[in-house]
Parts: C-alpha cells; sequence; structure tokens
C-alpha cells in the first residue's frame, strides 16, 4: 500500500554519514581535459568531474547496515555464511533454484551467451543493454532489438514505453523460432531510456514465450525501479508491496541477469539465476574458468554481504518513493526549461534528447556525445551519450544513426543532494541556451567493439562536413 504523505517536500530518507569533497574546476581546465581525451568523458579522472552521471552502476552510497555487512564478510573460497546470505536475500526475491554469483552483469551475460549463444542464432530483447548486445554478438549471434513502437519517441507519453513488441516477438518465432535459444527483456529498458515494463507485457510475452517452447530471461538490473513503476502506474497494482510485484515479475521468467552494481545498492557484483538444472551446470563450468567457484563468483564474501543487506534496501518504499521522485524533479525542472527529454520519466536517469537539441547537427555527427562534452565544459557535468557513438555499427562494422541519439544524466543512489540537482539543472540550461553554436565531431580513432568506451573525437570545422 503506498501510504500517503501529508507533505509535499520527498526528503531523502537517511542523512550523511560520511562526505567525499568535490574539487571545483574552471571552464579553462576543463577544456583543457576534454582535448587531453579526445572528447571522451570515459578517459576523464574523476577528480576532474563536478558533478559525475556518467552512470549509476556501482556509484551510490552504501547505507551503515551495508558497512557493518562488509566487516561480517567471511572469506572462505567454498561455502562461505556470506555466501548463504546472499543467496537467500536473491531468492526471497528471485526463488529461481540455481544463483551464481557474478562480478558483475556482464560476466553473468558472458557465461548465459557462451552457454546459449553461437553462429546464426538470434537473440530478442526489448532492447539490449550496450554489455548485452556485444556479448550476444561476441558468440556470432544477432542481438535484435523488439522494442514497442512508442518506446522510440522521446516526447512521446506512455506510461510503459518499456515494453517488448509482442506481436514482433511472435513473428519472430514464427519465422526463426529454430534460431532463438532464449527471449530476454530488460527491466526498465535502460537504453530506451531507462522506461518500466509493465506486468501485462511481460506476462504477454510468457504467454508468447511458452507458445514456443523458450526460455524468457530477464535483464533485471533495475528491477525494484520497474516494480515501483509498476505498482504507481499500472491498474491493479496499487495495493501490492513492492517485494511482491518483484517476485511477480520473477515468476513470469525462467531465469536472470544481474548487474548488483544498480538497484542492490552494491557497488560491484552481479548473478545469473535460472531453474534449468542442466543449463546451470553448464553456466557453473564456464563461471570456473574466469569467475571463480559458484559460492564466490569473483566476489569477496564482504561483496556478497553487502548486496545481501542492499536487496532489502532497495525495496523499501521510502526509498522508490524518493529515488523516483528525484529523478522526476530533475526532468520536470528541464522539460519546464524548455529542453527535449525523454518523458514519461522513468527510472534511474533522466535522458536529454540530443537529436532534437541539436538538429542542426547531423547524427552521424554525434549530437549526444557533443552535448555530453558541451555539459562537462559548462559545469563539469559528466553524462553518458546513448546514441550513434553507442550504437551506430551494425554487426558488420558498418556507420548508421542509432534510433535516437540520447545524453543520459544517471543519478547515483543515495549520493547527491538536491542542491547538486539544482546545479544540474542550471548547467543543462545554460547548454540549451547555446545549443545552435554547438559544432559536431568526426571520430580520429575507434576500436573494433564498445567504441564508445574509448573512441576518441575532434570537433568538426563546421557542421556542413558532418552532413549525409
Ligand atoms: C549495467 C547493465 C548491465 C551490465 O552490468 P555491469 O555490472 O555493468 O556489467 C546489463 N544490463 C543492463 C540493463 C545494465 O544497466
Amino acid at each position: 500500500m503506498i501510504v500517503e504523505q501529508p507533505f509535499q517536500t520527498i526528503i531523502e530518507p537517511f542523512k550523511i554519514h560520511s562526505v567525499e569533497p568535490i574539487r571545483v574546476t574552471t571552464s579553462e581546465h576543463r577544456r583543457a581535459a576534454l582535448r587531453a581525451v579526445g572528447y571522451n568523458l570515459f578517459g576523464l579522472r574523476a577528480e576532474d568531474v563536478i558533478i559525475d552521471l556518467l552512470t549509476d552502476s556501482g556509484t551510490g552510497a552504501m547505507s551503515a547496515e551495508q558497512w557493518a555487512g562488509i566487516q561480517r564478510g567471511n572469506e572462505a573460497y567454498a561455502g562461505s555464511p556470506s555466501y548463504f546470505r546472499f543467496l537467500d536475500a536473491v531468492q526471497e526475491l528471485f526463488p529461481f533454484e540455481h544463483v551464481l554469483p557474478v562480478h558483475q552483469g556482464r560476466a553473468a551475460e558472458r557465461v548465459l551467451f557462451m552457454a546459449v549463444g553461437g553462429k546464426g542464432l538470434v537473440v530478442p530483447n526489448n532492447t539490449h543493454f550496450d554489455t548485452t548486445r556485444a556479448n550476444v554478438e561476441y558468440t556470432g549471434a544477432e542481438a535484435l532489438d523488439l522494442p514497442i513502437a512508442e518506446g522510440l519517441q522521446p516526447s512521446l507519453r506512455h506510461p510503459f514505453k518499456g515494453n517488448m513488441d509482442v506481436a514482433a516477438l511472435a513473428s519472430l518465432l514464427e519465422e526463426r523460432g529454430a534460431d532463438v535459444p532464449l527471449v530476454m527483456v530488460t527491466i526498465t529498458n535502460n537504453s530506451g531510456g531507462g522506461q518500466p515494463v509493465s506486468m501485462e507485457n511481460l506476462r504477454a510475452v510468457r504467454a508468447v514465450c511458452d507458445r514456443f517452447n523458450k526460455p524468457l530471461f530477464l535483464d533485471a538490473c533495475r528491477f525494484a525501479e520497474n516494480a515501483w513503476l509498476i505498482k504507481t502506474r499500472e491498474a491493479g497494482y496499487e495495493e501490492m508491496p513492492v517485494a511482491d510485484i518483484v517476485r511477480e515479475m520473477a515468476s513470469l521468467a525462467h531465469g536472470m541477469t544481474m548487474s548488483a552494481k544498480k538497484d542492490p545498492l552494491g557497488n560491484i557484483g552481479g548473478w545469473l539465476a535460472l531453474n534449468d538444472g542442466t543449463l546451470a551446470e553448464r553456466c557453473r563450468n564456464l563461471e570456473i574458468l574466469t569467475e571463480g567457484y559458484p559460492t564466490y563468483g569473483g566476489l569477496a564474501g564482504r561483496d556478497l554481504e553487502a548486496i545481501a543487506q542492499g536487496l532489502s534496501e532497495c525495496v523499501d518504499e521510502d526509498y522508490l518513493r524518493y529515488r523516483i521522485r528525484s529523478i522526476a524533479y530533475l526532468g520536470e525542472a528541464l522539460e519546464a526549461a524548455g529542453v527535449p527529454v525523454v518523458v514519461p520519466f522513468g527510472g534511474h536517469a533522466v535522458f536529454l534528447d540530443a537529436r532534437g537539441l541539436l538538429a542542426h547537427i547531423d547524427p552521424l555527427a554525434y549530437p549526444g556525445q557533443v552535448l555530453s562534452c558541451a555539459l562537462y565544459e559548462e559545469g563539469g557535468v559528466r553524462s553518458c551519450e546513448i546514441g550513434t557513438v553507442m550504437f551506430g555499427r551494425d554487426a558488420n562494422g558498418r556507420e548508421r544513426p542509432a534510433p535516437m541519439d540520447l545524453v543520459r544524466l544517471a543519478i547515483p543512489r543515495r549520493t547527491y543532494t538536491q542542491s547538486h540537482i539544482d546545479y544540474v539543472i542550471e548547467v543543462v540550461t545554460r547548454v540549451a541556451a547555446r545549443a545552435t553554436s554547438l559544432r559536431g565531431f568526426e571520430i580520429t580513432s575507434q576500436p573494433a567493439q564498445l567504441r564508445h568506451f574509448t573512441a576518441r573525437f575532434a570537433p568538426l570545422a563546421s557542421n556542413v562536413a558532418g552532413g549525409d
């Protein structure tokens, strides 16, 4: 049940326990830093960043109880009590039979797709996250995104823009069923704008999976935010405790991959969980190869303790109310200032529509990268391009515009206060006011895969060069 609050102000439901200083830099310093890293914000030193919204992954503040868990960590190689506390906490929300801890989400993806991927296969997802896509493609399989059409229109309001296109999934399975090892749904849909997936959609996806006898896996990184958005947006869930909504989502799947650096409030960690014993056996053998013995999976016992505790804190409704409200606070202020943003606001981040704001810059001149660099130069705010730099190459390496050019302002959990966010609003608004003066970029060097992490850029002499 949502407890009605008599006050307008939704406070941070925690107070500060220890602090980290922020170094305030000058714009000259930041311009030099941008040149030195080839206009790729991943290359910056974190001390050169004032407000770091690059990612919400592993960047949250841990609670006093999580730090207490760190002290309790037991470092036995096999069968540590910390593992069993972790296992209980995971199965409390996700009652899958086999739970394999891993060092972070992509390791779960690697193990899973090494086991089920391969040339000629195709893996459908509402939208693959970048590491998921890379791990699918690395095995030679095709990573196919099947979001609903509404999910690709930044300014269109729809409560569940993260939903999968169920009809498209059914036709894929009809045509190429034999090539599909499993179906994946990402909750919330990170690359699609932090947008939630409804229970109704999950149920419909599961029905199609059943019809074609395919397992359904959740990429469940932001399950608690997704559950809160179901509770507040989907009819019939208003009164249901968030933990029960999570268990209902889990009951519709055969397995999951997870990054504990997201909703579980860990600084590291993740897991792969599933019911199929034969597949679990294969995954465990792959896990031992690169992650570690299956009761620690590349994590220290203390990390398992922090995750176990975080799992109980992230489904707390006061926390989720504050979390989702604080995202909307940022988004609503930017929308009111006329900055094009993805609406409605989802979990974990506000996404700026860079293609909309920088309509004079061709998608192949990377408007998202341009905007993210401008935010850094203006006020030391680090964000992340989610657009043509990240997704602008097909499996054969050919360049093409991504469906959207977004800039993600990801909000670390329990880390920044409202005045930090007010500062971000001011920085974005100032950049938006001089948007037409920004120039496109060209890539001067890039790796074969996952180029957004290491590619280098240079501003174009004029915007005409970036055209067609
Ligand atoms: C972060 C993330 C991953 C990968 O997890 P890591 O812990 O960064 O390896 C996978 N899927 C989604 C949706 C994510 O947000």
